[in-house]
């Protein structure tokens, strides 16, 4: 073997087992904390990128008490799951990167309030940058058109801001068309025309004009109308904070109030609003954070 073969090998030896290595990791992050009590946080992870999800669970050893939850300082909803409390920590995708806490209270004896905590570091998302040209009206909209669309973003504000304290869903979340599991564009910071834009905060599903889409998961319709930049859009409450976004349909299916169970028909894919061509966009919010939809499908809550 000649040296540099030889040295070719290594290479490769080394890059494998640095692969596998990093496979490992998330197992490897996994956050266990025993706490006062007999309590036990768990979290799937103690490091993630931004735009990512993180399984919350808490367990107790005689019963569990009234816990209350706070992530980043703002209170987060846990659901009783058998014996267990579970919660969905969102890490938006433009979450500074840093490290933040998740932290649990209870009541103990003689009026007094117990505590614990766990940190999680929070590292910037490898989001490549991408340039798009569409129509100019999305890039500078006139007076009008930028009036309707802070109408917009002031009515999905208002829907994100509300927690429906139920658990709506049920069972596993779905991919939001028949078929097909891989999206892409996930964070991808934007520059339209050549202009800087906030990033993409959903993924993309490429598909035909006409393809049926589904509801991810059980819920209430909040929203089934179009919107300047997302065009048809139909958003779903599926309780606690978490919400399914889809957009730039070409036929809503569904009204607002209507209940849907996983995997109704709520549209089909088309190209309006701000589009490049037909496609589905598909976003996921859980607690106001904009996160990557695919992990919940992937690792279900
Ligand atoms: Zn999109």
């Amino acid at each position: 073997m000649t040296r540099l073969r030889f040295a070719r090998r290594i290479a490769v030896l080394i890059r494998f087992s640095l692969m596998v290595f990093l496979g490992a990791l998330p197992a490897l992050a996994q956050v266990r904390k025993t706490c006062p009590g007999g309590l036990t946080m768990k979290l799937t992870t103690g490091i993630v990128s931004q735009g990512s999800l993180i399984l919350a669970e808490v367990r107790s050893t005689k019963g569990l008490p009234a816990v209350a939850s706070e992530w980043d300082g703002r209170a987060e909803p846990l659901w009783k799951e058998g014996t267990a409390l579970h919660g969905l920590l969102g890490i938006d995708l433009e979450k500074k990167p840093g490290q933040y806490e998740w932290k649990i209270t209870w009541p103990a004896a003689e009026d007094k309030e117990l505590s614990c905590s766990v940190v999680v570091t929070v590292h910037a998302g490898k989001f490549p940058t991408e340039h798009l040209k569409v129509e100019n009206q999305y890039v500078q909209p006139d007076p009008e058109q930028q009036k309707r669309a802070e109408e917009d973003s002031k009515k999905l504000r208002a829907i994100y801001d509300t927690v429906t304290p139920e658990r709506l869903w049920d069972g596993k979340f779905q991919w939001p068309l028949k078929d097909v599991t891989t999206g892409g564009n996930f964070g991808r910071r934007r520059v339209l025309n050549g202009e800087a834009r906030s990033p993409h905060a959903g993924v993309d599903f490429p598909a035909a004009a006409g393809t049926p889409v589904f509801a991810s998961q059980s819920g209430k319709v909040v929203l089934a109308e179009e919107l300047y930049y997302s065009g048809n859009t139909v958003v779903i409450d599926h309780g606690y904070g978490i919400y399914t976004l889809y957009c730039h349909f070409s036929k809503i299916r569904v009204a607002a109030g209507d209940e849907v169970e996983a995997g109704a028909e709520i549209g089909e894919v088309g190209a309006t609003g701000r589009v490049t061509g037909p496609h589905l966009h598909w976003g996921l919010t859980i607690q106001h954070a904009r996160v990557n939809g695919m992990q919940i499908v992937t690792r279900q809550p």
